[in-house]
């Protein structure tokens, strides 16, 4: 038998079996079951057992109510969905009734307190494999910007790739699919189930397009959806549809706020797939999935939140059309030329907080005191943010202020109506300023008085009755009360009526007593109501100014992203680039934004390098030695690029950048290692995919194409890539490719366009020095058993290899059709013959360093006991 409040529970978890249910029990929310272990890991409580029937225990685990949204924080960013069961009716006989008044999710919660991260995105995707086409709509609840795209391809795989594409872009923290989409697309779940989000499923028929169609027509209370770019874009009105129930179902009061949706095609932007993103480290570091040693670590000197969400939105959507990267360089330099004013306008800027948020928070009537607190404070800056603007001269940064809504009513208002700190919780007084309501006023005044009254009531008391230790209390039970100490009691007069007896002393209350206790209780809590009312009639008035709120949160947002890229370019030395429709990609002492900053180098001076490339000399093919820097230049050409097109100054002396459509990257085997994609496979569907997208005004980087097969076969596929990109009609890309075939460079000579790079080294018999210098011409050899010497290789394994090395140089073949002719038997004294660059036996050092002249014969003998000695260690 089962008890009745198991019963119970278990009636409330079938009705949301896919979540984590908190069952409030008295002063806890309780887990049972797998919830509790779940809880017990999560939450770090301690995981005990109930009994639940006859002979029946079941786990359990709790966590103080008090502290539930510490707790919820974590189960959040666990990425837990989360129900709460309240006890609905008073405690008293019988089962307390209990209900479940909230579910969270992590990409539907807003309140503050649970936000793990600067932007908490929710998606839809609504896949239509039919017709190769995908819908995927986002929203953070936290702003209500609600937008969508639809993605349409030529094929199922090609549009595989363009949805994770879009999602790794937006990286939101929550994905809404079809409950028949894990079955239907395994690799694409693959790929989401890496990203670490959390995955939501949605019932087929929410997403189905007659359904749909009519919610989205309703939510935005339009016959047709035309007006926002809907029509005829089924996947995209199906994605949008099943974000909407979603919200719909667990913020159901966010709904109505949601009001328009933004259409955008990918194809506006400079188009960055999956592995670009994750191979050119944008948002985070590949080895340590963290923001340190990524670009964005490097630019991001935003100082509000939300220019912290638009500076990530700008890094994943570099822009393709020149006179509009243009106008973000234009506002960069405006700052950049003015040191002065930048530094005040970032002093300014570092006082605002998070403003689109507090609106937001107005408009879904979940705003405390403090956020309209922080409206006010940011209103405040605002004139002084314009005059600042305008003594930078008239530019674009100037313009942004010109057009902004002040909203110097509603700063009024605030200013008026708040005070300077008001209280952290709605439920308590004094969050208004004397002089906003009269009728406040007079409430305060009321309680004022009576509380006066009370104080002197105490003096008068003492003097009349001679009991000097007589006090007037308070306490949430009893109410006011007189206190007299036990032996004093006696004096107390008839009209004293006792309330409470303690160890020392009695409390008594008389008429007038209750009389001021019911005018300040009655006060104070009519001040509370009075309170909360004008609280409301105020988010009223700013719910009704919200569009030009949110318009100068955007600007301001935009702002603060044109003085963090101009500070990042004064601090790191860069410079603004000069965008260009043309082919060309000529970059003067370029830097890795990021290895050049890196600590671990802090003695090694970061070594800039050029880059010209042209039309006639588009692909080049770039040799070296294993650690020269090949990558490392790669990945730097890239990052200018990018960081040009999205409005950035770039980390060289000058660059000229012929805009570019895409860039692609494929990069080394061990890279897609740690993405738990291992295969040739992969390496092969990547650069698939690069050969049938890329055009000749992409950029490609390709680094060990070919190395993740056998020489012959890698060579062949590099040989034939390369060939390909030289030949192809719609190809011609701009090119670097890296790589440790010296073969390739033979291309050179064949293929007008191909010209060949090497990074040098300092190769002086004894050791190699990097110089991390890239000149034109092949590099004669990879140097590789010296880098695995240096790495710590046993001794014998580099005796061997160079061995080996030099036997297959000699032979004079690339790679010899049978290596057993080569390469003669490994012979055990071989292994530790000295050879160039290897270490010398310490016998033969000592005789090198022997001081022969004027050594007496006695000496000599004894150093020559010495050196058998060593020769046979
Ligand atoms: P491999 O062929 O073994 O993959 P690589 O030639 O691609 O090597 P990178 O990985 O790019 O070499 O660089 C190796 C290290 O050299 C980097 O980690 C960095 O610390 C340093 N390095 C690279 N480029 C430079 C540079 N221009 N100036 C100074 N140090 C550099």
């Amino acid at each position: 038998m089962t008890t009745p409040m198991r019963r119970q529970y278990l009636d409330l978890k079938r009705q949301h079996p896919d979540t984590l249910l908190l069952f409030r029990l008295g002063d806890f929310y309780e887990t049972f079951d797998e919830d509790a272990r779940t809880l017990a890991k999560v939450c770090d409580v301690a995981l005990t057992s109930r009994p639940v029937g006859h002979d029946q225990r079941v786990p359990l685990a709790g966590v103080p109510y008090h502290s539930l949204d510490t707790y919820l924080g974590k189960l959040m960013a666990a990425g837990l969905k989360v129900a709460i069961a309240e006890q609905v009716s008073e405690p008293g006989k019988g089962l307390v009734e209990r209900q479940i008044t909230q579910v969270m999710t992590r990409g539907t919660v807003t309140s503050p307190d649970l936000l793990t991260q600067a932007q908490n995105l929710l998606a839809a995707v609504s896949l239509d494999r039919s017709l190769n086409m995908a819908g995927i709509a986002h929203c953070d609840l936290t702003e209500g910007h609600l937008a969508v795209t639809q993605l349409e391809a030529a094929g199922s795989a090609e549009l595989e790739i363009q949805v994770a594409d879009e999602l790794m872009r937006l990286e939101p923290s929550e994905i809404l699919v079809s409950t028949r989409f894990r079955a239907e697309n395994p690799d694409l779940d693959g790929t989401l189930q890496r990203m670490g989000c959390v995955i939501s499923e949605l019932e087929p028929w929410i997403w189905a397009e007659p359904r749909a169609d009519q919610q989205v027509r309703e939510q935005f209370r339009v016959q047709s959806l035309e007006g926002f770019g809907l029509a005829h874009k089924p996947a995209a009105v199906s994605a949008v549809g099943g974000l909407l129930h979603y919200v719909q179902s667990y913020q159901p009061l966010i709904v109505p706020h949601l009001d328009r949706v933004q259409t955008y095609a990918v194809t506006d932007f400079m188009n960055l797939d999956e592995f670009t993103r994750l191979n050119l480290e944008l948002t985070e570091n590949l080895r340590t999935r963290t923001q340190e040693g990524s670009l964005l670590e490097i630019l991001d000197r935003t100082l509000t939140p939300m220019g912290g969400r638009r500076l990530r939105q700008w890094l994943g959507q570099p822009l393709l059309d020149v006179s509009s990267i243009d106008h973000r360089l234009d506002a960069v330099t405006q700052l950049y030329d003015d040191g002065l004013e930048l530094r005040a306008l970032r002093e300014l800027l570092a006082q605002i907080g998070d403003l689109s948020r507090w609106v937001q928070r107005t408009l879904y009537g979940t705003a405390l005191p403090r956020d309209l607190a922080g409206i006010r404070n940011t209103l405040a800056l605002v004139p002084d943010l314009a005059t600042r603007l305008q003594e930078t001269g008239p530019g674009p940064v100037t313009d942004l202020l010109h057009t902004l809504p002040r909203c110097s009513d509603i700063h009024d208002l605030l200013d008026r109506a708040l005070v300077a700190n008001p209280p952290p919780a709605l439920n308590q007084v004094g969050m208004i300023r004397t002089g906003f309501d009269a009728e406040l006023d007079k409430l305060v005044a009321q309680t004022h008085d009576a509380k006066t009254r009370l104080a002197q009531m105490e003096q008068t008391e003492r003097e009349r009755l001679d009991i000097p230790s007589l006090k007037v209390g308070y306490n949430k039970v009893f109410g006011y009360f007189i206190e007299v100490s036990r032996s004093q009691s006696p004096k107390v007069p008839p009209e004293y009526i006792r309330k409470q007896t303690l160890v020392n002393a009695e409390r008594y209350f008389t008429e007038e007593l209750k009389s001021y206790e019911s005018l300040i209780l009655n006060a104070d809590q009519r001040q509370l109501e009075l309170e909360q009312e004008l609280f409301r009639g105020i988010c009223a008035k700013l719910r009704d100014r919200q569009e030009d709120l949110q318009h100068l949160a955007h600007q301001l947002a935009t702002l603060d992203v044109y003085a963090a890229l101009a500070e990042c370019a004064v601090l790191h030395n860069y410079a603004r680039p000069n965008m260009t429709d043309a082919f060309g990609l000529p970059i003067q002492e370029g830097r890795h934004p990021v290895v050049a900053k890196a600590t671990a180098l802090p003695d090694v001076a970061f070594v800039p390098n050029d880059v010209h490339m042209e039309a006639d000399n588009a692909l080049q093919i770039l040799t070296g030695p294993n650690m020269a820097g090949k990558s490392t230049f790669l990945r730097q050409v890239a990052l200018i690029v990018l960081m040009a097109q999205m409005g950035s100054y770039v980390p060289a002396r000058a660059a000229s950048i012929g805009v570019v459509d895409r860039i692609f990257t494929r990069i080394g085997a061990s890279d897609a290692i740690q993405r738990g994609l291992s295969t040739f496979m992969v390496e092969m569907v990547e650069t698939a995919n690069i050969l049938h997208h890329a055009t000749n005004r992409s950029l490609l980087i390709l680094d060990e194409i070919g190395r993740g097969t056998s020489t012959y076969d890698g060579l062949a596929i590099a040989w034939a890539i390369l060939e390909y990109i030289h030949n192809a009609e719609h190809l011609g890309a701009k090119t670097l490719f890296a790589t440790h075939f010296h073969e390739l460079t033979d291309l050179a000579e064949r293929l007008p366009r191909v010209r060949n790079y090497h990074v040098t080294v300092d190769d002086t018999g004894e050791t190699i020095t990097f110089l991390h210098t890239i000149v034109a011409g092949r590099a004669e050899r990879s140097f590789g058993v010296q880098v695995g010497r240096m790495a710590g290789l046993p001794l014998a394994v580099v005796h061997r290899a160079d061995q080996i090395l030099g036997q297959l140089e000699a032979s004079g073949a690339a790679v010899p059709a049978s290596l057993g002719d080569v390469i003669s038997e490994a012979k055990p004294e071989q292994a530790v013959q000295p050879t160039l660059y290897l270490e010398e036996h310490p016998a033969v050092s000592a005789l090198k360093n022997l001081q022969v002249d004027g050594i007496t014969p006695l000496d000599a003998m004894n150093k020559l006991y010495e050196l058998v000695k060593l020769a046979e260690q």
